[in-house]
């Protein structure tokens, strides 16, 4: 692998056949917007795509939690054309194309690729970071030219780029972004916990919070671990079709692990429970010498498997460290330092990171948690009791009439706080007020927490009062312009996908 540098950024390169493989890489994703700007990454990362001429080259562009990457395969001109098209369009984007993009991603259902990790990622950090996935947000409609272009100006920065590049690097290739240094991106805070908690989410899965990405004892830790829920829910017991794991680095010393199994349906409890024994039986005893020497083996021919896939994987972890602030280890290093690594020490990770796990189970599956010490953690900032403060309900001929009327708003010192029809109480602490939204009648505005409760303050139901009462509470830049009607022909937006507090 080579490391070269082409107009301050970056640049892998190896050398391979013909055609060239390129990918320009951004370390910008959903974890560095907030729930008001949902989708502002990937509407960039549109608006530059479609200012390029039309072209016969596979290329493609990619918004994930972490990073914004364009990829193209061609001829090495072609591919260069491309790279350097990209970099004009990120320095000086064609927002004048803005509605008809915005359209285009309001039409794009981008589905849930996330959903058992984002659900995972909630928990740990509510409605911010990596737990931002589980939102639709208020829609792309709610982007103006300005938040999108201060986002492109802050982020598509030479500084903050990385590219790697397979097979004949371009000739005279030009990468003309704008300057700037990589910024700041902080961790949001998590949710605090003591001991191990289970919750409800979307899928089976398991979060752990671990140091940088250097020590090789967790993952491998998580590898014995995969390999025996494997054994036990799909093998012997077919109860699941898949195993898998993610990490993610938020910075160069943390890490969230993500272990996430695809479980039969009606089997979900089952194989979250099998998932969490295994758990914590190799955090009691480690994993056996054969079962690490099976992670190492398995390892190996991964890398013996297709010479291409791991040199291109490669220069993407080294262009993906770039960006991230991160340390790259070229991958033969990393496997003789699984091969030096004994069970002791991975038995100790695994330990290490017993306060910080997180099990999901997904709504409905018959199944109560791992029982004690694993506490139940609710997904958002539910509570018993309304606290005190200034009181609105429904007229009284209303509660009489129906059951839906018997619920109750407060707007206290500290928050906001709602009890439902069910008797639950939803509260949002003012500090945790992530946006407060107006509906299209303008007769409702819909609370959102960064603990991920919502409340619908609605004054139909409520009186008048009680939205001026919020305002007196709410600060200005938390909230959101009162949408205008869906153009015709428009999918109209729906104002939270969030399927708020559970
Ligand atoms: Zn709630």
């Amino acid at each position: 692998m080579q490391r070269i540098d082409i107009d301050g950024v970056p640049v892998f390169a190896a050398s391979g056949p013909a055609r060239t493989t390129a990918a320009l890489v951004f370390g910008v994703g959903l974890r560095d917007e907030t729930f008001a700007t949902i989708e502002v990454t990937h509407l960039v990362e549109h608006l530059a795509m479609g200012a390029l001429p039309r072209t016969h080259l596979r290329c493609n562009a990619v918004t994930d939690v972490d990073t914004t990457t364009f990829f193209a395969t061609g001829r090495p001109e072609a591919v260069g054309a491309f790279l350097e098209g990209v970099c004009r369009a990120l320095a000086d984007l064609p927002t004048e194309r803005m509605d008809l993009e915005v359209g285009v991603l309001q039409a794009e259902s981008c589905g849930a690729p996330y959903s058992a990790m984002g659900a995972l990622w909630a928990a740990r950090f509510g409605l911010a970071g990596p737990g931002l996935v589980v939102a639709d947000g208020p829609g792309p409609e709610y982007l103006t030219e300005e938040i999108v272009r201060a986002h492109a100006r802050r982020w598509f920065v030479r500084g903050n780029a990385a590219l790697w590049c397979s097979g004949p690097l371009p000739a005279d290739l030009r990468l003309p972004l704008p300057a700037g240094l990589r910024p700041d991106r902080p961790v949001p805070p998590s949710r605090p916990q003591t001991g191990p908690v289970w919750t409800r989410g979307t899928g089976v899965g398991l979060l752990l919070t671990a140091g940088g990405a250097g020590d090789p004892a967790l993952t491998m830790g998580v590898e014995v671990l995969k390999e025996r829920l494997r054994d036990t829910a799909r093998h012997a017991r077919g109860l699941a079709y898949s195993v898998d794991s993610m990490a993610l680095d938020l910075s160069a010393d943390r890490r969230e692990v993500a272990v996430v199994a695809d479980a039969r349906e009606g089997q979900e409890g089952e194989v979250a429970g099998l998932l969490w024994q295994a758990y914590a039986q190799l955090c009691e005893s480690g994993p056996s010498a054969a079962e690490l020497a099976h992670a190492v083996d398995g390892f190996a021919e991964e890398l013996d498997a297709d010479e291409r896939a791991v040199v291109e994987s490669e220069l993407a972890d080294a262009a993906y460290c770039a960006v991230g602030g991160l340390p790259f280890r070229p991958v033969q290093e990393v496997l003789g330092n699984w091969r030096t690594t004994g069970t002791e020490e991975v038995a100790a990770a695994l330990r290490g990171t017993w306060t910080t796990a997180v099990l999901s189970v997904p709504e409905g599956a018959a199944y109560e948690g791992p029982g004690d010490p694993v506490e139940r953690r609710w997904v958002c900032g539910v509570q018993a009791h309304l606290p005190e403060g200034r009181t609105f309900r429904p007229p009284a001929l209303a509660r009489l009439l129906s059951r839906e009327n018997r619920v109750a708003l407060v707007v206290g010192e500290r928050g906001l706080a709602s009890r439902d029809a069910d008797g639950d109480v939803h509260a949002i602490p003012w500090e945790l007020v992530e946006a407060a939204l107006p509906t299209e009648d303008g007769r409702a505005v819909l609370v959102v927490g960064r603990n991920l409760c919502t409340v619908l303050v609605d004054e139909d139901r409520y009186g008048r009062r009680i939205v001026a009462a919020l305002r007196d509470r709410v600060p200005a830049a938390r909230w959101l312009p009162r949408p205008a009607a869906p153009a015709e022909g428009r999918p109209k937006a729906v104002p939270v996908g969030y399927a708020n507090c559970p």
